[in-house]
């Protein structure tokens, strides 16, 4: 464990913590951030008013819009000349969002990312095979930083370049990497097609996140790359990679949100109104240490569950796998749907591989679901057969009556480095 005194402080200490952390925060923001005064003034709330986090409720959400609407810096609580760096999100739901730290926050970024790290197996002395993006997107710096603190050997990948990754795994011997998980199914496919067996490999550990992603591609990349792989969650808003992450021991479990550092709520997504632990909704938070760009009840449009674990290793409360964004539901025939539910039923069905796309399609009045999935290498299928016996899932589970077009392997698009979209809609 990275720093054992935090990740395992007893529940009623990191509790007042919180709210200490959270009232000089809420006086901080309301000082600084004319958004923040303007937001509380309007409903006559008072910093005062918020003392613990119990208070978090009496203040209004914080959206994507209103960071676009204060495009570039106007959300920012420090001047230029304390901002360190400067990173923008990927952009993946239209214009990007700019976000700013100062050197206490990028020194906490280290911290959460070096936690993670170790968490997911990672141990000083060890090399780091980093493919994530280095750039304005938070991944590949983020990850860099937190590595350099753990005391790790960085190799800066960055994506793409498929051909150069896998020299460098084997050449360099890193024994963790990270990457997207969609990418690391390309690199194990990759490694395959060369007939390269990755036994031979030092790599051991694969910390994989930035997009939804379930136990089908788990299982394919961990057989493929011969790795233990383990999920890291984060958003640039809050502040990168390792807002929450996955414990090697611990797989399947959820991952472990550092809230000393951010505090969760789950909330309905109509309503708006608090969930209770376990059950499923928008994921809001508060950045309680943040200095440069703090945020209050941000709605980061991720659709998840938390809770806390009794049998884990830390005190700090565990989120679900993302299912996906609300704003990547698609809503077919009144049903909702999210690509990770069919994901889901693709890995319970034998000989198909989790490379797979909706398509979704007008026919007529109404929209059309068509499930592109490939068949796993070197297997004699009956395509009749297995196209029935996944549309009969899907229907019994789902509720959805969809198309089903079985693939040869590779021809369905793969990650060329960065995140992959598993939808393409034609309407
Ligand atoms: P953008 O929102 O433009 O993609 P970011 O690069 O900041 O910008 O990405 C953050 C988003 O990526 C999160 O809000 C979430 O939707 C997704 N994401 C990050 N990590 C994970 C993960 N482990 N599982 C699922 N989704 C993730």
């Amino acid at each position: 464990m990275y720093n054992s005194k935090l990740e395992k402080m007893p529940l009623e200490e990191l509790r007042a913590l919180q709210n200490d952390r959270l009232s000089a925060l809420v006086k901080r923001v309301y000082q600084t951030v004319p958004f923040y005064k303007k937001q509380f003034d309007a409903i006559g709330l008072q910093p005062d008013d918020i003392q613990t986090v119990e208070d978090l409720s009496k203040i209004p959400f914080t959206k994507k819009t209103d960071l676009r609407d204060n495009y570039p810096y106007g959300m920012f609580a420090k001047p230029m000349n304390e901002i360190r760096r400067i990173h923008a999100s990927s952009g993946t739901t239209g214009k990007p969002t700019v976000v700013g730290y100062t050197q206490n926050d990028l020194d906490v970024f280290d911290e959460v990312v070096a936690r993670s790290l170790a968490c997911a197996g990672a141990r000083p002395g060890m090399k780091l095979h980093n493919a994530y993006g280095y750039g304005l997107f938070t991944g590949g710096l983020g990850m860099h930083g937190g590595a350099t603190k753990l005391g790790m050997a960085v190799i800066p990948v960055s994506g793409g370049m498929t051909e150069r990754q896998l020299t460098i795994l084997q050449d360099f011997k890193p024994e963790v990497m990270c990457c997207t998980p969609s990418y690391a199914q390309t690199l194990s496919e990759e490694f395959a097609k060369k007939g390269i067996d990755t036994k031979t490999l030092a790599v051991k550990y694969a910390v994989l996140g930035a997009e939804p992603w379930t136990e089908a591609i788990r299982e394919q990349v961990e057989a493929g790359l011969d790795v233990a792989a383990t999920n890291i969650y984060g958003l640039s808003e809050i502040i990168g990679p390792g807002v929450s992450q996955e414990d090697v021991e611990e797989k399947g479990t959820g991952s472990y949100i550092w809230e000393d550092h951010f505090y969760p709520e789950v909330v309905d997504k109509t309503t708006g109104l608090p969930l209770p632990y376990g059950e499923e909704g928008v994921l809001i938070f508060t950045t309680l240490t943040k200095e440069a760009f703090p945020l209050l009840r941000y709605w980061t449009n991720d659709i998840c569950s938390i809770d806390y674990d009794k049998n884990a290793k830390r005190t700090h409360i565990k989120m679900s796998a993302i299912k996906g964004r609300a704003d990547d539901m698609l809503i077919i025939r009144g049903v909702n749907l999210f690509h990770t539910q069919v994901e889901e039923v693709i890995h319970q069905i034998n000989f198909l591989s989790p490379n797979y796309r909706l398509i979704v399609e007008k026919k007529g009045a109404m929209d059309a679901v068509t499930v592109e999935v490939e068949t796993i290498q070197g297997v004699e299928v009956d395509n009749e057969e297995l196209s029935k016996q996944l549309h009969g899932k899907i229907k019994d589970t789902i509720g959805l009556s969809m198309n089903i077009a079985l693939k040869t392997p590779n021809t369905i698009p793969r990650s060329q480095g960065g995140k992959l979209s598993r939808i393409l809609d034609k309407r």
